[in-house]
Formats: C-alpha cells, sequence, structure tokens
C-alpha cells in the first residue's frame, strides 16, 4: 500500500510473529469516522472453533478499499469503525480452530471474504452469493490488512505451493470472473464485456479459455484496453 494512504501510528513490531498466537500485530485500521487509515497495534485475532488463522503473505488493494479510505456516503452509510480493513488476501495458515479437520498448519491458501450463514433460504440452495446475512471482511468484520487473519476454514481455498503471492492474493477476484462466465453457455459465441477493470479483464481470459468464438471488450480508458488486448479480447472500442 502507498506510503500516502497511510498515517503512521502506534507500536511496530517485528513482522514476522514468533510467540503463540496470543498478543499484538501490526493492522491498517479505520480508526474513526473520517478519512484515512492508521497502521497501529492491535490483538492479533482469536480463532473460533471452526476459523483458520492465517499469516497474511500478500494483500490486494480493491475499489472498495479506497472508499474506505476517502470515506465517501457508501462508507459512511456502512463501516463502523474501528475496523481492520482488506479483503483480498492470500497466506500460510497457522492455527487451526477445535473443530478443523480440512486444512492444516502450513497450508496456503486464499481467503474467500465472503462470510456467510449456511443456513438461509440462498446458501441451503448453493447460492451463498446471495446470502442476506452476508458479512464481508474487512467491511463488517476485522480484515486482512494485518499480520493475521481469522476466517472460517469454508473460506479458506487452497493453493498449489508455487503460486506467487501476488496472484493467490487475487483469487477472490478471479473467482468472480469464473463465476461470470460461466453463467451463460458461452461455448462458439461472441462475447462482449463491458468494463475492463481487474474482474473484465480476467473474464476476458476466461470466456476464451472455455470456447468463446470471439471476446470483444470495451472501457472508456486506453490503458484498460490495451490491458484487454493483451488478455486475449479480439478487438476493444471505446465507449466514449
Ligand atoms: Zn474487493
Ligand atoms: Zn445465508
Amino acid at each position: 500500500m502507498g506510503g500516502d494512504l497511510l498515517t503512521i501510528f502506534g507500536e511496530v513490531l517485528p513482522s514476522h510473529y514468533t510467540g503463540s498466537m496470543v498478543g499484538t500485530m501490526r493492522a491498517v485500521v479505520k480508526a474513526k469516522s473520517s478519512s484515512g487509515l492508521e497502521l497501529r497495534s492491535v490483538s492479533i485475532p482469536n480463532v473460533g472453533p471452526r476459523d483458520v488463522l492465517v499469516k497474511v503473505r500478500a494483500a490486494s488493494i480493491c475499489g472498495t478499499d479506497l472508499h474506505i479510505y476517502r470515506w465517501d456516503p457508501w462508507a459512511q452509510a456502512r463501516i463502523r469503525p474501528p475496523l481492520v480493513v482488506g479483503h483480498e488476501a492470500c497466506g500460510q495458515i497457522v492455527e487451526v480452530g477445535r473443530d478443523v479437520a480440512e486444512v492444516r498448519v502450513g497450508d496456503y491458501i486464499s481467503a474467500e471474504s465472503h462470510v456467510v450463514c449456511g443456513l438461509c433460504d440462498m446458501c441451503r440452495t448453493g447460492r451463498g452469493h446471495l446470502c442476506r446475512n452476508t458479512r464481508i471482511l474487512g467491511i463488517d468484520r476485522n480484515g486482512c490488512f494485518a499480520e493475521y487473519v481469522a476466517i472460517p476454514v469454508i473460506n479458506a481455498w487452497l493453493n498449489p505451493p508455487d503460486m506467487p503471492p501476488e496472484i493467490a492474493s487475487l483469487q477472490e477476484n478471479f473467482g468472480n470472473a469464473v463465476h461470470t462466465a460461466f453463467t451463460a453457455d458461452v461455448r462458439a459465441k461472441k462475447v462482449l464485456v463491458t468494463g475492463c477493470g481487474p474482474v473484465g479483464l480476467m473474464a476476458i481470459a476466461v470466456a476464451r479459455a472455455i470456447g468463446a468464438r470471439a471476446v470483444y471488450a470495451t472501457d472508456i480508458s486506453p490503458y484498460r484496453l490495451q490491458l484487454a488486448l493483451k488478455m486475449g479480447a479480439d478487438a476493444t472500442f471505446n465507449s466514449r
């Protein structure tokens, strides 16, 4: 994260915490109801019976984080400080809850940031992405711009050990692109991607990979349209 976004504050600890997982860690915190973020020393999160504690290796900055930083009307209506921000991350599991058998300490995972209830009609019909009780890391609960983050084990997705961390931290966004591209059967069809932010750009590659006959892309930024070509678009159009 760029230094210009941060007010350095509080005690700075060594980046590699080696004690038992009780103590403090560094975290980027929305401390009060105004613009900006602070680097603070906060408690290492507790690990519930079905949670894992992740030592964050990489985290990426989402547009949502900029809303929170700037404290725009959306953030003012949604965010309740103090809050550890950030929701896109990968890292190593350093502790597992009492009832966790699916993963082990040392596993390298990416975090799914939407913590869903598992009980509502949407969750029970395989549509957890529409869960009415969703709580999002770094928005509704403490997030991952920190040395450690605790997440439910079902939000931890195993990565191959050699996946670069800067790629692994984007797995959730990539998942959005995959989900979107699979919503319709694009095989042998012409596909238009409108908007070439990171998810749109990834959707171009996914549509190609699953058999689209041609993929076109629109955006208002020449830079993003260049990226769209790099991602495999057949043609791009500036919608201005
Ligand atoms: Zn995001
Ligand atoms: Zn639900």
